[in-house]
């Protein structure tokens, strides 16, 4: 009997330290910009806040695939007019632990040239393509931002993307990292006002005309979100994912 009991106890013992082998790690997917304010506008003229969209519930499905990440969330799924700055605030009050914003990227006005897409003159550059990221050194939490942000661009790097380098030096921008293509913004409102570690990601460049095509691909939809997984599941558990 005793033998019986100490067997028991042994096994609940196991259960309970399998249950706690991962600690929740609830990720705050915000959608970057809004329907009445959609951000850029694609080479073919398609708004930016329906990539982000897209986008964004693509990550958020592959996380909730993963126990540890079950909890993750949208902000700003209805596409209103959530101002920047109360995003992080929406994501700590469902108890967040990272604020990861989704957006797309455009190229600053001098780079741009025309070109007519489906008998509309619309705006396009095809010199820059890929990634960036960003991480802001005000926010509640910057070393832990940068790790993730690091994190991110390595995982990146290790899918075959490589990071667009046109933001170096604009505006209050700073190209910390051209490997990794990681960007010190530190007055980006969203990322300044969040206190948990928080990065904002381009996935790529949508006025560019070759990059929209594969922005909109399914299969290299599915690489970013798999390497977006792969640095989020690294950060949260201090190793790599094994698949
Ligand atoms: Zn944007």
């Amino acid at each position: 009997m005793a033998a019986l009991l100490i067997m028991v106890v042994c096994l609940l013992g196991s259960g309970a330290a399998a249950a706690g082998q991962f600690q929740e790690c609830r990720v705050a997917i915000d959608i970057g910009h809004s329907l009445r304010d959609p951000g850029a506008i694609s080479a073919r003229g398609v708004p930016e806040y329906r990539f982000n969209r897209h986008m964004a519930r693509l990550l958020l499905a592959r996380l909730q695939q993963d126990p540890q990440f079950r909890g993750s969330f949208l902000v700003n799924e209805t596409g209103e007019a959530v101002p920047l700055a109360s995003r992080p605030a929406i994501a700590a009050a469902r108890g967040a632990a990272i604020f990861l914003s989704i957006h797309h990227d455009s190229v600053y006005p001098e780079q741009l040239s025309k070109w007519v897409y489906q008998g509309r003159l619309l705006d396009v550059c095809d010199l820059f393509s890929g990634h960036s990221i960003f991480f802001s050194g005000k926010n509640g939490n910057p070393e832990a931002s940068l790790r993730l942000a690091r994190g991110i661009g390595r995982a990146m790097r290790q899918a075959g993307l490589r990071p667009t380098l046109h933001h170096a030096g604009r505006g209050n921008k700073v190209l910390l990292d051209r490997e990794l293509g990681i960007y010190a913004f530190d007055n980006l409102a969203v990322l300044k006002n969040a206190d948990m570690p928080a990065v904002l990601f381009e996935c790529g460049v949508i006025k560019n005309s070759q990059e929209e095509v594969k922005l909109c691909d399914p299969s290299y939809q599915q690489r970013l979100v798999e390497a977006l997984y792969t640095a989020l599941k690294e950060y949260c558990t201090g190793k790599r994912p094994a698949f």
